[in-house]
């Protein structure tokens, strides 16, 4: 399809039948004069009493429990930088579809006209009792590290920031089968990351949580290899910061085993990918354009495993697979955060689910055969039924074991059960 049709597709996508991609529907009997006493006045007023008695019955008489509130300033809209909060409104409405089809979970979209940190944190804490969960979506960094800081801090509903730790979580899947099926150990491999913002530095931190060594890390912003004798090097980027006496990419990636890619289109070139370590792992996810392009990739190193974040590829390292199932996992055992543990869980379950022989309807879905765990299989896909049935629990279960959760599963063949529905 030419571009020029794909975009009138799109915009026509979006302005017919009706603007917009969600709309809010009523869950309770509203025909008669007595379902409108009971939804609104006088038999509205039996639940605020019994919320104002315990505020924990918010989650009994209302649909809080279930409802999370995707929120930008649209200061990093996907690949198209500091375009506003109204512009940044259909990608916080497609999050919000996405949420729905995949973990039925409502959310709504909340666009701040805020560049002001103490602000955005204010405004997010005083409308935060309406919701059982927050997902912060494409706001610029470092402001994204601070916001995202000290709202898990200071509030008691999990908050995520998904542009870090949904490229996190899924990339580290996708690593650990990387390794497994080229005989690679984490502690061991060589990493080369690409891109020091948002997604460079959690995923590089959750790889670290996996057994990934400082000094095997070399991390590269716009500048070059970050270094610890850079003058003014703050923050996360000291965190990555190398002793090694190298300044390129191309001196970086001499014997690498892993190319971690969240950076710019083209920054890898054949040549260097030519000098890594045998069976490389590259991960090029800079969109809509990776650092290598594919086929150029393959070409060269017959011996690759190539995940990019395009759909056109295999091995999407896509979104989709994580934040509606994390949440879904953190909201139905109420968990008062999204920790390390939940997200470890989630990466575990993602990597183990891959491994399982995959259901004929998924090859149906994408057009394959034979779907199989191998260098072009490292991660599911994302219209796989069994994602709903395996990460949930494994992020439920997290929830409880490291002492987050409010509300436990007891039976957990009843709560698959209850997914499946
Ligand atoms: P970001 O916070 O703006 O960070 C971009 C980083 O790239 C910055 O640290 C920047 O350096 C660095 N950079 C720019 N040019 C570079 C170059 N030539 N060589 C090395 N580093 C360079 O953006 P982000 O949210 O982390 O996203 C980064 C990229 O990853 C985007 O393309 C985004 O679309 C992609 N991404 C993909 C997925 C996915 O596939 N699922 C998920 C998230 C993000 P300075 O610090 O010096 O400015
Ligand atoms: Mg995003």
């Amino acid at each position: 399809m030419s571009k020029q049709s794909t975009r009138r597709e799109a915009l026509v996508y979006h302005a017919k039948p009706q603007p917009g991609k969600i709309k809010i529907v009523p869950t309770k009997p509203y025909s008669t004069q007595r379902d409108l006493g009971l939804a609104y006045s006088p038999g509205v007023a039996e639940p605020c009493l019994e919320i104002a008695k315990n505020k924990d019955n918010v989650y009994k008489y209302t649909a809080k429990g279930n409802l999370v509130a995707v929120i930008s300033n649209g200061t990093a809209v996907l690949g198209l930088g500091n375009i506003g909060p109204e512009a940044s409104k259909p990608v916080m409405e497609g999050k919000c579809l996405l949420f729905k089809i995949f973990a039925d979970i409502d959310s709504i979209d909340i666009e701040l006209d805020t560049t002001d940190v103490e602000k955005f944190i204010e405004t997010v804490k005083i409308i935060s009792p309406t919701f059982g969960g927050i997902n912060l979506e494409d706001i610029k960094a470092p402001e994204a590290f601070e916001i995202e800081r000290r709202l898990k801090e200071e509030l008691d509903i999990p908050v995520m920031h998904d542009d870090q730790h949904g490229t996190a979580i899924i990339s580290a899947a996708a690593l650990l089968n990387a390794l497994k099926l080229t005989g690679k150990k984490m502690e061991e491999v060589r990493i080369v990351v690409s891109g020091a913002g948002a997604a460079a530095v959690s995923c590089t931190r959750l790889y670290k949580a996996f057994g990934a060594r400082d000094k095997n890390i070399v991390m590269l912003d716009s500048k070059g290899v970050i270094r610890k004798d850079r003058p003014n090097l703050t923050g996360e980027k000291l965190e990555f910061a190398t002793d090694r006496p190298i300044e390129t990419l191309e001196e970086a990636m001499v014997d690498a085993e892993v190319f971690i890619g969240l950076s710019k289109a083209d920054v890898l070139s054949a040549e260097m990918l030519l000098t890594m370590a045998k069976d490389p792992i590259v991960f090029a996810m800079s969109n809509p354009n990776p650092e290598i392009d594919y086929d150029l990739a393959i070409k060269t190193r017959k011996d690759i495993i190539m995940a990019t974040g395009r759909s056109d590829h295999p091995n999407q390292v896509n979104n989709v697979l994580g934040f509606p199932f994390i949440f879904r996992g953190a909201l139905d055992v109420r968990a008062t955060k999204i920790n390390e543990a939940m997200k470890m869980a989630a990466v575990k379950a993602l990597a183990e689910l891959t491994e399982e022989s995959v259901p004929e309807q998924v090859n149906i879905a994408y057009g394959l055969t034979r779907l199989t765990f191998g260098r072009e299989y490292i991660i599911p896909k994302p219209f796989d039924p069994r994602l709903i049935l395996e990460i949930p629990p494994a992020v439920a279960k997290a929830a409880m074991d490291s002492g987050v959760a409010k509300v436990p599963i007891l039976d957990w063949d009843k709560y698959k059960e209850e997914l499946w529905q």
